[in-house]
């Protein structure tokens, strides 16, 4: 049942600005760390979790949505399912179980999440197809509520600018201690 809500341990933490969360080096908003990374609106990936896109998703756009889902999943016992059912892609007001990518043309950062409105916007301009997967996985990571991981800390798909590691075990480990429904033992390797 849990989902899209804020997790007990963030409970007192409200923003009221959209904070632009990317992996984009333009990005001024991008940070390394530390409360401005705080998302105020996360989604339980444990519980059932829909992904919407829009039904003139390319197969490369979905097939990057796909490969972020089983990236978590491999980690832990993620419930998301992606759909590209365009009703659901503009529901409004959306259930709080939906999450929607849209991949978007003329956007000026590679991929953003936005955790005021609970939506994931990636680049299909800037991005290569083949970046889509771990990019979208890192969005997917402070939809969450991951904040981002300084790469002298260690390697994380929370590395700002990543587009090639995926979710570690450690990665896992932070999620699963934000959501009990994910708690089991991340695994390897
Ligand atoms: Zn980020």
């Amino acid at each position: 049942m849990a989902r899209r809500q804020t997790p007990p341990r963030l409970s007192t933490l409200r923003r009221t600005a959209v904070l632009v969360l990317s992996i984009s080096s333009f990005a001024t908003a991008c940070t390394s760390g530390g409360d401005n990374d705080t998302a105020e609106t996360v989604f339980d990936p444990c519980s059932p979790l829909q992904i919407a896109l829009s039904s003139s998703v390319t197969d490369a756009e979905r097939a990057g949505v796909d490969a972020a889902i089983a990236a978590w999943n491999a980690r832990l016992p993620t419930q998301i399912a992606a759909s590209a059912d365009e009703a659901l892609y503009r529901q409004t007001p959306r259930a709080d179980d939906v999450l929607p990518i849209e991949f978007a043309t003329k956007f000026g950062l590679r991929a953003a999440y936005f955790d005021k409105t609970g939506v994931i916007i990636v680049s299909s301009e800037l991005l290569a197809p083949e970046e889509f997967g771990v990019a979208i996985a890192h969005e997917m990571g402070h939809a969450f509520g991951l904040p981002h991981v300084d790469p002298s800390v260690r390697p994380s798909v929370m590395n700002v600018g990543n587009t090639t590691l995926a979710p570690t075990v450690e990665d896992a480990t932070e999620v699963a201690t934000l959501w009990p429904s994910c708690s089991i033992t991340p695994t390897g390797p």
